[in-house]
């Protein structure tokens, strides 16, 4: 292996960033409070208004706050995808209800409509779609199934900050709840985080009260308002689930550049597109006609006649020094859900496919157009027979 390790992902932390987590560590409030707020204001002005944003410590804990404030408990079904990663579903078992897994679209690799209709049952409460590696899920489509069977939607937007489906911005869609996260590798970072989004004040309420141990006050409303503030009640078993300042204070600044790091990422795209384009590999789907995709992932496919295996392929460019991933190994395949559901590849021959000859490159701001090159170079090497 080389020195120069080309990594598949790197975050982009700017001193704007740093300056105001230094500040955030002298001003003696660390956990959530004035940074906190001033960060959901400014993703719900981002987002264009008319919505809530509540900020917490992980996308997992506002799906699963999310799913709670719906009222999902045992005995309901929720749909979702095989391919995406577990937290997408596991939050469904943390609330006892059941996640009913449906196969890819092959050409969007989002979740499929048409098995998200033949899965509905008289026990299904919701459908969790996500918008896989930053391109749109059939949104309309999708919206249109729930409202005809009076099924609530939460979209899992880990990977779609900013992504537009039909020109709006995912978050502003019609949809209950919309979850983004700020994970290390994701388009911004908190280096830990996620976003809450819902137009409906009743959820926003709920969130709120489940993200701080159900306390129906949170602690810098007690410990900074001018009258005494001792008192607060417990109105539900919640969650510790709220964002700190010092995380908040990167997302502030992660937030203004998002446009930008979509550009640049949707730049690396395009130019491997380009480079890619003679060679055996399905190259990513691409968002729809005039509409944003957020590029968190840059994901191929090898072609039948590309006469290597996938796991060759990705030792082969690793041992030039190119880090790669694989995205996802479905859901299905995964020990606890195939055993618990009782899944097996046949159920999901898109996925399975899809999951058989994928390979995700590095993709990220900070990469060169030498370091594209240099990956373009590896991929060539690793597709010689
Ligand atoms: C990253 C990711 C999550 C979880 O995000 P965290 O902020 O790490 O909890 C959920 N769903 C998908 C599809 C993801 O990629």
């Amino acid at each position: 292996m080389t020195n120069n390790f080309l990594p598949f992902a790197l975050p982009e932390i700017g001193e704007e960033e740093i300056a105001e987590v230094v500040q955030a560590l002298r001003s003696g409030w660390v956990t959530t409070g004035p940074k906190t707020k001033q960060f959901e204001a400014d993703f719900v002005q981002y987002l264009g208004g008319g919505l809530e944003a509540i900020a917490v410590n992980s996308a997992t804990a506002g799906l699963h706050l999310g799913l709670e404030a719906l009222g999902i408990g045992p005995g309901d079904e929720v749909i979702t995808t095989t391919h995406t990663f577990t937290a997408t579903a596991e939050v469904i078992r943390y609330l006892g209800a059941d996640p009913v897994f449906v196969d890819a679209d092959a050409a969007t690799l989002c979740i499929d409509v048409d098995a998200v209709e033949r899965a509905i049952t008289p026990r299904t409460k919701a459908i969790i779609p996500v918008h896989f590696a930053g391109r749109a899920a059939d949104m309309p489509r999708l919206l249109a199934v729930a409202l005809a069977h009076g099924l609530k939607v939460m979209e899992d937007a880990a990977h779609a900050l900013p992504t537009t489906c039909d020109g709006q911005l995912i978050g502003t869609l019609a949809s209950d709840v919309t979850v983004f996260s700020f994970y290390a590798n994701k388009t911004i970072t908190t280096g830990e985080g996620g976003m809450l989004v819902t137009r409906n004040p009743e959820i926003a309420k709920r969130a709120r009260v489940m993200r701080l141990h159900g306390i129906n006050r949170d602690a810098f409303d007690r410990f900074t308002s001018k009258a005494p503030s001792w008192y607060y009640e417990i109105v539900a078993p919640g969650f510790k689930y709220n964002m700190t300042d010092i995380a908040a204070s990167m997302g502030i600044h992660q937030l203004k550049k998002a446009d930008l790091f979509q550009q640049k990422r949707a730049h690396i795209a395009a130019l491997y597109d380009r480079a890619l384009a003679q060679l055996p590999l399905i190259l990513p789907p691409h968002a729809a006609s005039g509409d944003i995709h957020a590029w968190h992932l840059y994901v191929t496919q090898l072609r039948e006649d590309a006469g290597v295996a996938r796991d060759t392929f990705i030792e082969r460019l690793f041992d030039q020094g190119i880090g790669c991933s694989v995205h996802y190994i479905p859901l299905h395949l995964q020990p606890y859900w195939r055993d618990s559901y009782r899944l097996t590849p046949s159920m999901f021959p898109a996925s399975q496919e899809i999951f058989e000859r994928t390979v995700s490159l590095p993709l990220y701001t900070r990469m060169t157009e030498a370091d594209v090159d240099r990956v373009v170079a590896a991929v060539k090497v690793a597709l010689r027979p």
